[in-house]
């Protein structure tokens, strides 16, 4: 028998979770159905010891902000994922206030964000970057030190037995998170039809729109039919968006980094730290390698995490099949994947050392941040997967940090490619896949208005009226209990 739905989303990570709730806002009637492979929710990239928990503000992330080779510091990408993180926290706030979001203390903390670099040139970059952000209204509230005192004061634990004839500086923001976005995916995701292990195995055109097939827990298999397919697979994208057959596909590959964390088992260290605070990453490192040592809000505890330290394998999903790679190398891909391997040497390099390190090196890294970390109150925890997009880009290869939607002509299927930043702008983008395919909705004014009582901001030059974006922000904190003056 055949089951058919409006929307068939395939994923119950934070993608398909937020697409999934945002159509049942937008038009309850719509019968929205989500198949996930695993027994449980939200159980790779999305859970919360799997990614690094940061509501990705821009707040601390020196990434964000590379600097020029004029030594200049751009921040419009801080900018954007600063608007899109707003995004997010209105569309949550509103549900909370709405009653279809409960306890949010459960998803969401308020956790100051740093960032914290020392040396000569580290300290000047900072203060460049600062003085930047500082001057528009998005972070207005962003201070600055290069005090020892009040350094200590913001994150006592990382200046005991620091060295002190070093410039050291830092920013901070006291309207940073943390987000258990496996929490948050399971809330948005109450109510609605999932089927666990429902693993899609077959996707191809045909009666309403798609004919999709997934194989059950017993081996048996189920037969799904939508005029619209959402692949929100994370990891498992590419490998489905290739099964579609959808010309967009070919221009895509992929390429995994695995990471790993030492989590803190000592409550009084634990205890000792409230913060995020992010370092610069290491010559040749990808971006979200950046090294962070962040408290975490995980089932009602506070936890401290360090890392992530890179890794490489080849599985496009923690519970993936180390096959994932190479299956996922075609004809068409075949030679740009080989030119990103060429031309990223210092990222194959970095990747190499990452995984040979050893239990000292890595104690080694985390003494940056904390001096005084003793090996024996920290363990080793596996991340999710990142499966990173490679592109082609006039005929060659590029791999991209971000995150992308591809989507086929007509609108009938979307996938997500890509994975950072992410979880936090999961809102955003899920909005621009409502866009892209469902456009006869935006044609006239029902979506887009619901949308703007969901999402005030949505649409808006958040930086434009700063007593606007204050009074979003503080509707926001107080539906989400973020407590922050
Ligand atoms: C180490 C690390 C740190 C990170 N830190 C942050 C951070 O601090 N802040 C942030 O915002 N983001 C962060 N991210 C990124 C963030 O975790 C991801 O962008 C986000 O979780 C992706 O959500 P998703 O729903 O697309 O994928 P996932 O959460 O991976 O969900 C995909 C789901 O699809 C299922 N699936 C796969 N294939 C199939 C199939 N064939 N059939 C059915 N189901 C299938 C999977 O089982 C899974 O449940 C981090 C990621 C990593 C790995």
């Amino acid at each position: 028998m055949t089951h058919r739905c409006d929307a068939l989303l395939v994923g119950a990570g934070i993608m398909g979770a937020t697409l999934a709730r945002l159509l049942r806002q937008l038009d309850p009637a719509l019968e929205v159905v989500v198949l996930e492979r695993l027994p449980a929710l939200a159980a790779e990239s999305s859970a919360a010891l799997n990614n690094a928990g940061t509501g990705h503000a821009a707040n601390c992330e020196l990434n964000y902000t590379p600097q020029a080779a004029d030594g200049s510091v751009p921040i419009s990408k801080a900018l954007a994922i600063n608007a899109s993180f707003e995004l997010s926290l209105q569309f949550w706030a509103s549900l909370v206030e709405r009653g279809e979001l409960q306890d949010p203390a459960a998803f969401i903390r308020a956790v100051p964000h740093l960032s914290f670099v020392w040396g000569e040139a580290n300290v000047a970059f900072l203060r460049r970057r600062w003085e930047a952000l500082n001057a528009t209204p998005q972070f207005a509230g962003m201070q600055w030190s290069g005090d020892s005192a009040q350094l200590r004061e913001w994150m006592p634990l990382v200046m005991d037995g620091r060295r002190l004839d070093q410039p050291l500086a830092a920013t901070r923001v006291a309207r940073g998170t943390d987000v258990n976005f496996g929490a948050l995916s399971a809330a948005l995701l109450e109510g609605l039809d999932v089927r666990l292990q429902h693993e899609v195995v077959g996707l191809e055109r045909g009666g309403a729109g798609w004919r999709v097939e997934a194989r059950q827990s017993d081996g048996s298999t189920a037969c799904f039919e939508a005029p619209f397919v959402f692949l929100g697979a994370g990891g498992g994208a590419l490998p489905l968006l290739q099964r579609s057959g959808i010309p967009e596909a070919r221009q895509y590959g992929a390429f995994p980094v695995s990471g790993q964390w030492l989590v803190c088992r000592n409550p009084e260290v634990i205890a000792g730290h409230n913060a995020k605070v992010y370092g610069k990453a290491a010559v040749g490192a990808p971006p979200m390698s950046v090294p962070h040592l962040d408290t975490r809000w995980i089932e009602g505890q506070r936890a401290l995490l360090f890392g992530p330290y890179a890794g490489f394998s080849t599985r496009f999903l923690k519970q993936g099949s180390l096959w994932d790679l190479a299956g996922s190398v075609k004809p068409f891909n075949l030679l740009p994947s080989l030119q990103v391997g060429a031309s990223n040497f210092d990222l194959v390099r970095y990747l190499v050392g990452q995984v040979l390190q050893s239990p000292e090196q890595r104690l080694e890294s985390l003494r940056q941040f904390l001096p005084e970390a003793r090996g024996d109150d920290w363990e080793l925890a596996v991340a999710g997967q990142r499966v990173q997009i490679i592109k082609q880009v006039d005929g060659r290869g590029c791999l991209q940090m971000g995150t992308e939607v591809v989507s086929s002509a007509d609108g009938s299927l979307a996938a997500l490619l890509g994975a950072s930043p992410g979880a936090s702008t999961a809102v955003q983008t899920m909005v621009e896949v409502l866009q892209r395919c469902w456009p006869e909705r935006f044609a006239g004014s029902g979506w887009p208005e619901q949308l703007r009582t969901l999402i005030p901001g949505w649409g808006m030059d958040l930086g434009a009226d700063p007593d606007h974006l204050a009074a979003l922000r503080s509707r926001a904190d107080a539906a989400l209990g973020l407590g922050v003056g």
